[in-house]
Formats: structure tokens, sequence, C-alpha cells
């Protein structure tokens, strides 16, 4: 955090103008000013910690020289201890009294112009990935999004209002001299309106355009059962509006990643399970892997290889219900790899008995 940024001020700015665009700044950010406001009480935090830091000498060289960064801490006290509103400021012919200056605010704010074409701050996307047991359970996640919002140090507007100074341009005549060969002209100086003073300049915040970039780490919910692909809301986490139009949304893609023993089709998992000539042929009790940990299955007497169980609600939770769906096994027939002499025997002996049966038609 730059300090005196949060200020609105130059590095290195002396002690009379940090007092100075503290009480301006705190005097527009105060939470009882600005009730419910919470980007207003973030930001009247950051003031308050940096003026705190920057008028005490001893802290205030530590940052300079080592650039630490202050932690706020949430027990900032919000009171008017420090503020004098019955005297003037230190210069200048701003507001004087407590009233003028609470006039000033809501001046402001009445100025926002909400009729001037308000847009919606653009949407984020950005992706997650998570493994397949986690898609199953449901995971909690954060993501850092870099999202362009209103500057708050001026509120979008581009111009840091200031204690009156001479208009740089005119310095401070209020009018524009040119030559044009003997005769001299003079006119009105456009950048202070003739007045020969400035009350705005160009905000440091933002260089004058407005918006500022700043990352914000969201915590994800994925609830349990979430699929590969699926696309999670953030309202209101998109880039700031314009002209007081609302944020945009943040959409998280969820990417799961592939599981070696199921395939996924719907809320319905696959499983392809391996069984001998034997336990194909004869039936057996195989144990298999589910979601919940291993379980027996009995293959019939005369299962076939592609023959498909199905295990119901064993599948995978649907995100949206919770309802459970099934666990899909098919048989997949192997064949041993036959070199022993007596295994050959075996199965000549098998094909004498049972006849060229692959091939024939099954009778009903
Ligand atoms: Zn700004
Ligand atoms: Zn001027």
């Amino acid at each position: 955090m730059d300090l005196y940024a949060v200020l609105g001020l130059p590095p290195g700015a002396p002690e009379a103008e940090i007092r100075k665009a503290y009480r301006r700044l705190a005097r527009r950010y105060h939470p009882n000013i600005n009730p419910g406001d919470k980007a207003a009480e973030v930001r009247f935090r950051q003031i308050t910690a940096a003026f705190d830091v920057l008028t005490d000498p001893v802290r205030r060289r530590k940052y300079e020289e080592q650039g630490v960064v202050v932690e706020l801490s949430e027990a900032t006290s919000f009171g008017f201890a420090g503020f004098d509103f019955t005297r003037a400021p230190v210069s200048g012919s701003g507001a004087s009294t407590f009233g003028d200056l609470f006039a000033e605010v809501f001046q402001q704010r009445r100025g926002r112009q909400p009729g001037t074409m308000a847009e919606r701050g653009s949407d984020l996307h950005t992706t997650i990935d998570i493994g397949f047991d986690e898609s199953l359970r449901g995971v909690a996640r954060s993501v850092t999004v870099l999202r362009r919002e209103t500057c708050r140090v001026c509120r979008g507007s581009g111009m840091r209002r200031t204690a009156e100074s001479p208009c740089s341009r005119c310095d401070g005549t209020g009018v524009l001299r040119s030559a044009r060969g003997h005769m001299l002209f003079t006119k009105t100086c456009g950048a202070c309106g003739g007045t020969g003073r400035q009350v705005h300049v160009t905000c440091d915040g933002c260089s004058g355009h407005g918006v500022e970039s700043r990352s914000e780490t969201l915590t994800i919910g994925i609830p349990a059962g979430t699929p590969h692909g699926d696309r999670i809301r953030v309202p209101g986490k998109g880039n700031g509006g314009w002209r007081g139009g609302p944020p945009g949304d943040v959409w998280v893609t969820v990417q799961v990643a592939e599981d070696p023993r199921f395939r996924r089709e719907g809320d319905n998992l696959h499983y392809i399970l391996p069984v001998a000539l034997q336990e194909a042929a004869l039936g057996a009790k195989i144990e298999i892997p589910t979601i919940d940990g291993p379980a027996r299955v009995r293959i019939p007497p005369g299962t076939q290889s592609g023959q498909r169980f199905r295990l119901r609600e064993r599948g995978v939770p649907s995100p949206r219900d919770g309802r459970r769906g099934d666990l899909i096994v098919e048989i997949r027939l192997m064949l041993p790899p036959i070199l022993d002499e007596r295994s050959k025997d075996l199965l000549r002996e098998f094909g004498r008995i049972n006849g060229e049966y692959a091939r024939e038609t099954p009778t009903t």
C-alpha cells in the first residue's frame, strides 16, 4: 500500500499537507457519513492508517526506508477524535463548519449524474482445477481476480478536489496572452474559466482515468457433484460499472481431473470390470471399487463380455438436488495367457465337449 497515494499526495509530502489531506478525505469517507458503504469504510481505514504512520516520525522513516507494508487492523476506531469541525482548515477557502463539510459530501453525491448512460461492468472469467474426489465431495477454493473498479481516491471523476491554488495554465491571472505580429491578444483561460484558481487537479490514485486495478481473492464454494466444465457465477465481483452502473460478475469454470477407474456420464459412473474366463462361466463374487469404498458384486454364471450391471445410487450426487446417479459396471472378459500344456489340454477337451458354440444360433 502506497501511503502517500492513499492520501492523494506525492511521495515525501510535508506533514502539513498530510494533515490537510487526511482531514479532507476522512470527512468524505467517514462511516458516519457513508452508512453501510463498505468501500468507504475500507477507504477510511486506509486513510487513517496512512495518517497514523506518516505523522509518526519514527514509523514514517521506517516506511520510507523499507517500504514496510502496514497491516490494517479491524480495530481502527471510527471516532471523530482528531477532527475539529468548528475550526477552519489550515488554508484555503473550503468548507469551514461541520454543516458545510457535510453539505459538500452530499453535493458530490448528487453530482454523480445517474441519468447519463450508466453502464454495467464487464464479466471476468477464470478457471479452477480440482481432483475427481474433490468434485464428488465438494470443495472450497480461492481464486484471485484482477478487477477494474472505480478509483476510490476520486470516486471515478479522475479529478481530485484540492485546496485552491493559482491556476497553473495562466499563472493565476485568468487570461492567456498570445502575440500575433505586433498585436497582443488576450483570452479567458479555459482551464480555470477565468477565475485564475484551480480547485481540481488530476487524481494521483488513477492518473485521471477514474479507474484502478485491484486484485481480490475470492473463495469459491464448489458443490458436491459438480461436473467437469460447470460454471459458477459470483455476482457483482467482476469489473466495476461506469457512471453508477452495477458491477459485472465473475464466472469460474470448474475443471475436474479424470479418474483412472471411473468415467462420468451425467450423474452416472461407468466402471469396466475385467473378469476371468471361469468367473464369467461359473459365476463369482468380485470386489469392485465404488466412490463409497469397496463393494462386492455377484457375477451370475454365464455372464457375457460387454454385459452391464447397474448399482443403484452408487453414482455421483447431483449438484442440484443431491440425488445420486448409478454405478454401471460393464463386464470385460479376459483370456489368460495360456502357455502351459495342461491348460491347453483342458481347453481342447472343453472344445470337444462344447463344439463351435460361439457361432451357433442360441436356442430360446
Ligand atoms: Zn482517481
Ligand atoms: Zn487559468
